[in-house]
C-alpha cells in the first residue's frame, strides 16, 4: 500500500474538444469519495483550447489544470500561433509541461527549454520539466550523459526547486507500450535524484492499468505523467486506484 503523496499528470496531447470535458465527471466523483484523496495531486494538461473551460469545470475540485508548452517570452509580441506563460496563467493554468520529447523532436533545444522554464516561473506557473533519452542514445549507452545535459542546460540558473517537477520520460517508451526494466528505471531515477537533489520526480512512458503495479514498486518515484491512458477516465482512475492498492 502506498502511503505517499503522488502526482498523476494527464497529458492529453492534441486530443479533445469541449464535448470531451464531461469525461472528467467520473474522475471528480471518484476523487470526492476517496479517503486517501489528500495524498493525491491530479493535474490535467489538455490542449490550450480547453484550458479555460476545463479550469472552470474543475474550480470546485482539487484537480488542477496545466498547459503542454509555452513561448519563451512572457511578454506580448508578434509571434503568430504562439501562446506565452502569462496568457496560460490568465486562463487558469497552474502548471506547464516543458521539454516534452515530442517538442524536442520538433527542434526545441535545451537552451530554449531553459528560457521557457524561466519565463513560466516568472509568470507564476509550476513547470513539469521533461527529460529522457532516445532509443539510439540508450543503445549507445548515453542515457546518463543525455539526461545530465538536459538537466544542466535546461535548469541552468533556476533555483525554485519547489516549483519544478521533473518527469523522466524515455522517448522509446512514449506511446509504445514498452516500459523500462525495474532495475534500470530505479537506477536512472536514482541518478537523476543525485543530479537534482530535492526535486519531485515522475515517470512517464506508456503508463497503463496493466503495468502500474510494477511501476509503483519503484518507490522512489513521486508519481506519473500519463499520455494515452489519461484520455480514458476509466483507465486513468484505474491507474490511481492500483497505485494505492
Ligand atoms: C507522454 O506523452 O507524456 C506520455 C507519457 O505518453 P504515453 O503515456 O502515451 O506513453
Amino acid at each position: 500500500m502506498t502511503n505517499k503523496y503522488m502526482y498523476f499528470v494527464a497529458n492529453w496531447k492534441m486530443f479533445g474538444g469541449l464535448n470531451t470535458l464531461n469525461s472528467l465527471n467520473k474522475v471528480v466523483n471518484y476523487l470526492s469519495k476517496l479517503k486517501k484523496n489528500k495524498l493525491i495531486k491530479i493535474i490535467y494538461c489538455p490542449p490550450s483550447t480547453l484550458i479555460h473551460p476545463m479550469s472552470k469545470k474543475l474550480q470546485n475540485s482539487s484537480i488542477e489544470v496545466g498547459a503542454q508548452n509555452c513561448h519563451e517570452s512572457e511578454n506580448f509580441g508578434a509571434f503568430t500561433g504562439s501562446i506565452n506563460s502569462k496568457m496560460l496563467k490568465d486562463v487558469g493554468s497552474k502548471y506547464v509541461i516543458i521539454g516534452h520529447s515530442e517538442n524536442r523532436h520538433s527542434g526545441e533545444t535545451n537552451k530554449l527549454i531553459n528560457l521557457k522554464t524561466k519565463s513560466a516561473l516568472r509568470s507564476g506557473l509550476k513547470v513539469i520539466f521533461c527529460i529522457g533519452e532516445t532509443l539510439k542514445e540508450k543503445r549507445g549507452k548515453n542515457t546518463k550523459k543525455v539526461l545530465n545535459k538536459q538537466i544542466k542546460i535546461g535548469l541552468s540558473g533556476i533555483k525554485n526547486k519547489n516549483k519544478i517537477i521533473i518527469a523522466y520520460e524515455p522517448v522509446w517508451s512514449i506511446g509504445t507500450g514498452i516500459i523500462p526494466k525495474s532495475k534500470e528505471l530505479f537506477e536512472t531515477i536514482n541518478y537523476i535524484k543525485r543530479k537534482v537533489k530535492d526535486y519531485k520526480i515522475l515517470y512517464g512512458g506508456s503508463v497503463n492499468p496493466k503495468n502500474i503495479a510494477l511501476l509503483k514498486s519503484i518507490n522512489i518515484l513521486d508519481g506519473f505523467l500519463i499520455g494515452g491512458a489519461s484520455q480514458d477516465s476509466k483507465k486513468f482512475i484505474d491507474i490511481i486506484k492500483k497505485t494505492y492498492n
